[in-house]
């Protein structure tokens, strides 16, 4: 399942607060419009109401296609300053430790997540999941 949150934001420019919906994990597989909005940019993607500025927001973002085997990871570079999520979320090996909402999946999906790829932005989130479709496209083509 794809799980999000409402969330009050304060906007980095202006600091008026306004509520966004964070998106924790995007499941294409059940969603596939939500893939679309990903490469569309507005996952996770903050427009002040007060001035100006726009900007994607800092938070981590888990990408899952069970069908084609993608599983990626978005990590905002902010967090690599934060010990504690870095404990919690990655083994010293850059494995992704459990205690994703995704725990309850089967098996197979658990080992994908554990291996999954680690970017540390959103257009290279996007990018990733591209590369990877344009990979079958190609070998299916053959
Ligand atoms: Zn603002």
């Amino acid at each position: 399942m794809s799980s999000h949150e409402l969330l009050e934001v304060e906007c980095p420019s202006c600091r008026a607060k306004q509520d966004i919906v964070i998106w924790k994990s995007l499941n294409v597989t059940r969603d596939p419009e939500i893939r679309e909005q990903l490469f569309t940019g507005k996952i996770n993607y903050f427009t002040c109401g007060s001035c100006d500025f726009e900007g994607f927001i800092s938070a981590p973002l888990v990408y899952h296609d069970r069908e084609k085997k993608i599983c990626a990871q978005y990590v905002p570079v902010e967090y690599l300053e934060d010990e504690e999520y870095l404990k919690q979320s990655f083994t010293p090996d850059a494995e992704i430790r459990p205690g994703l909402p995704e725990d309850t999946a089967r098996i197979a999906d658990r080992d994908c997540f554990r291996h999954a790829h680690i970017v540390f932005s959103m257009a290279e989130l996007i990018r990733y999941v591209l590369f990877r479709d344009r990979l079958l496209q190609v070998f299916q083509a053959t």
